[in-house]
């Protein structure tokens, strides 16, 4: 009998629990409102993917931190801080544009697969330069993969009709929002390190777009930008 109580009790305390967690979880209708306006953008871009069938869902997490991930089930998730902290539905497209061709060159599972050989030649290599050798490799390919999903990403977002020229000015707002310390962006800017010549590449990437195909939408302005043709005449004299 005492162990049919306990039982119960434990049942209970389960079921509380999991409710609670539920309220947590559950988005309030302003929210839910949020979502669905992050879930048409993304959609709208969907169609430009290289596999486009490689999203799955679009998610909101209520968490006030500046943050968006794509993740191994093919979702991409929203956090709210960065819904708000970002400017308009250019910006977002930016954001979307960038996880949705992370899941369309299917970068989390290599870059599982890379952790998991990593640590093997870390251990293989053993001692602090195996785990230098393990990282190093980790964080040449994070890299490879952040400037992929940038370019793929800023190509989504074109074609669908935002305004590209929001990439730049996002990176650049992020990295403005790092330096006054807000604590809230650390996890992005963590995976997403913003560095001048990030912002730089995306200004290069307009113009090498628009010469490259001038059909897309908004090249008489950009190539009428004398910001963006410098940024593009000092990389091409550099390199
Ligand atoms: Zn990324």
């Amino acid at each position: 009998m005492r162990i049919l109580a306990a039982f119960s009790a434990l049942i209970l305390s389960l079921l509380c629990v999991s409710v609670n967690s539920l309220a947590k979880d559950k988005l309030s209708a302003e929210e839910e409102r949020a979502r669905q306006e992050v879930e048409r953008i993304c959609l709208s871009m969907q169609q430009y993917m290289e596999r486009p069938g490689n999203l799955k869902s679009v998610k909101l997490d209520k968490s006030p931190e500046i943050n968006a991930y794509a993740d191994s089930d093919n979702n991409v998730t929203f956090l709210m801080g960065m819904v708000d902290f970002v400017r308009d539905e250019n910006e977002l497209a930016v954001v979307c544009g960038h996880e949705l061709a992370h899941l369309a060159a299917k970068h989390i599972s290599r870059s599982l697969f890379t952790r998991i050989v990593s640590s093997v030649a870390a251990d293989a290599i053993g001692g602090i330069a195996g785990d230098v050798a393990g990282t190093a490799l980790y964080s040449k390919q994070s890299r490879k993969h952040e400037r992929e999903a940038d370019r793929r990403g800023l190509l989504y977002m074109w074609q669908a009709g935002y305004d590209p020229r929001a990439a730049w000015k996002f990176w650049q707002s992020l990295e403005n929002q790092y330096e006054q310390g807000n604590a809230s962006i650390a996890k992005y800017f963590g995976t997403h390190p913003v560095t001048r010549e990030r912002v730089e590449n995306f200004k290069v990437l307009l113009v090498r777009n628009c010469y490259d195909s001038p059909t897309l939408p908004l090249c008489e302005e950009i190539l009428a930008d004398k910001e963006l043709l410098k940024s593009f005449n000092e990389y091409e004299e550099r390199d």
